[in-house]
């Protein structure tokens, strides 16, 4: 049985019109919320020398977010970013796997292409063993 991930509605709107604003390059930011449920996407600054094919968030915003979060109490859940919509899919790039380092987070990789059947998907990353989760979607 695949596991679940519980997020607001709100977050996958903000999260595809993050990715669809920019849909040639790869958008990124930070996934919180209470409990579990993902209540909220803070995005960042994509900082990759190659934004087109990576991300990369500084860690001197990481550090400006993780305060936010903590003045906000909401807990830090995951880390999402786009993949351009030249690329067929949002499933994890041997790149992504190499770089989750994160390894209790869980990581949403969008899509902006407007047709796409799975949007959004979410996926642990555990020593370079990838699992996909269900997001159960919540108003
Ligand atoms: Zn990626």
């Amino acid at each position: 049985m695949k596991k679940t991930v519980r997020s607001r509605r709100k977050v996958y709107g903000q999260l595809l019109k993050h990715a669809r604003r920019q849909p040639h390059r790869e958008c990124c930011g930070i996934l919180a919320g209470q409990d579990g449920l993902i209540t909220q996407a803070f995005p960042a600054k994509n900082v990759a020398a190659d934004p087109i094919r990576n991300y990369e968030i500084a860690p001197s915003e990481i550090v400006r977010l993780m305060g936010e979060l903590r003045k906000r109490r909401l807990e830090f859940l995951g880390i999402y970013h786009s993949h351009p919509n030249w690329l067929d899919t949002n499933e994890p790039s041997p790149k992504d796997i190499a770089l989750a380092h994160h390894s209790e987070s869980i990581y949403f990789i969008v899509t902006p292409r407007p047709y796409a059947t799975t949007p959004i998907r979410a996926f642990s990353i555990r020593n370079g063993r990838v699992v996909e989760l269900d997001i159960q979607v919540l108003p």
